[in-house]
């Protein structure tokens, strides 16, 4: 019930926040001191709000649906309730706990965050993605018959391990969804529920979702026992993000991002456009003008991608030109610039895209080039912030800019607003 309350309060509020948010340190939550060890040695001090709601409500086993988007802390608030539960229940040798995502790059990440809380605990855990080579297979496949304490994988590779046969998931307690959103818009609801005829009746499921549309809904309700609900979407982007837009043709969009590339000389910088094609011929663009620039994209090998990120992560390259596969779930902390090349396809791509900056304690920001055709998606967008995005100037040198004359999308002539959480007010 309080969990409700403090709901009811945050949308009162209207701000997103949650007004008795207490600040507790990870002790306070009971948890076992060799997990606050791992926890403390992440760099975490004190919990954020959703862990602070959530965390209580899975170590008291109750199932779970939670709105909330990356950047509050999610992963942690389902995985340290999780370990810390399984410290004492796990059963060795088995799989005890599922994770399942929508994409590699997120399984590789949530199993990064598992390596550091568990550093101090007996517990082991393996992710299993598809795209990588035999070598893998088999090393999950070893994992997966001898049992891993967490399991975090993508839909599609863990059906094939499943068909096998060697997959020990009758002593399973717990099952994770996260980004279960994304993963109905990629069109795994039949291996999600392929995955489920697997698992064992008895155990405890916990959804995560970023946007509650009916189809998640009706997920919910076929998975979920009598769940609590927490919803901290965040719609709108923290307020310490620089926001400007570029209103040009789409030809100035080349000439607007190298001028901003120079002009602002950051240190990394990641790029989206919302097309593979449009992203490779950026990047060629930018290296023939000797910027420091990658490219990542669904076309990389699973290996590839990896290197990549890394070296964008380690500073060995200033500068990634990506497409949406970067936008959720990817924990790239200190980007100082985010660039959408292109707008994104509505508000909540777009929070999600420009959130990559201002992680954390950081200052970011971040800069949209707009089309004559783009213009309607910017003021869906701007709708959804609830304010004008401001319009930065291109320089004189790069030509004559057009106007700002966003078209009414319905009749009425006002724009018709459809986010899933528009009704909390945020
Ligand atoms: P997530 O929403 O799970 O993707 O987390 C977003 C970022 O916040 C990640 O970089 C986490 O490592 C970081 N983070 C999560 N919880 C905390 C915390 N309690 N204190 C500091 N950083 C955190």
């Amino acid at each position: 019930m309080r969990y409700i309350c403090c709901f009811l309060q945050a949308i009162a509020s209207g701000r997103g926040q949650f007004t008795n948010f207490k600040n507790l340190n990870f002790i306070e939550f009971g948890l076992d001191q060799r997990l606050v060890e791992g926890i403390e040695s992440s760099g975490y001090e004190t919990a954020t709000p959703i862990q602070e709601q959530v965390i209580p409500l899975i170590l008291s086993g109750k199932d779970l649906i939670a709105s909330a988007q990356t950047g509050t802390g999610k992963t942690a608030a389902f995985l340290l309730p999780i370990i810390n539960r399984l410290m004492t229940t796990r059963t060795e040798e088995h799989i005890n706990a599922l994770i399942v995502v929508p994409t590699r790059e997120l399984a590789i990440q949530i199993s990064e965050h598992i390596d550091g809380f568990t550093y101090f605990t007996p517990l082991s855990s393996i992710a299993v993605y598809g795209g990588s080579d035999g070598f893998s297979f088999s090393n999950e496949k070893q994992a997966l018959s001898r049992g891993a304490d967490i399991v975090v994988c993508t839909p599609g590779r863990m059906i094939a391990h499943l068909n096998m046969g060697y997959v020990k998931l009758d002593g399973l307690q717990f099952l994770i969804l996260d980004e279960a959103d994304r993963m109905l818009d990629m069109g795994f609801y039949e291996d999600i529920m392929k995955i489920i005829s697997f698992l064992p009746a008895q155990r405890q499921n916990l959804m995560f979702s970023a946007t509650m549309p009916p189809k998640i809904r009706i997920l919910a309700k076929k998975i979920l026992h009598d769940p609590a609900e927490i919803n901290i979407a965040l719609s709108k982007p923290p307020d310490k993000i620089i926001q400007e837009v570029f209103i040009v043709y789409e030809s100035q969009k080349l000439p607007v991002v190298k001028w901003i590339l120079r002009k602002h000389n950051f240190q990394t910088v990641l790029i989206f456009g919302s097309k593979k094609q449009s992203v490779k011929d950026l990047t060629r663009e930018l290296k023939r003008s000797n910027f420091s620039v990658r490219e990542i994209h669904s076309d990389l090998e699973q290996q590839e991608r990896e290197q990549v990120l890394l070296d964008f992560k380690n500073r060995k390259i200033n500068i990634l030109v990506a497409t949406d596969i970067l936008s959720r779930g990817i924990d790239i902390d200190n980007i100082d610039l985010v660039i959408n090349f292109d707008v994104p396809h509505d508000g909540e791509d777009y929070v999600h895209r420009i959130g990559r900056t201002a992680r954390a304690e950081n200052e970011g920001m971040a800069f949209t080039l707009v089309s004559e055709k783009e213009q309607g998606k910017l003021a869906s967008i701007e709708e959804l912030l609830g304010k004008p995005v401001p319009k930065g100037k291109v320089p004189p040198e790069l030509g004559a800019v057009p106007a700002y004359q966003p078209k009414r999308k319905n009749n009425n002539g006002k724009r018709r607003f459809s986010h899933p959480n528009h009704h909390s007010g945020r």
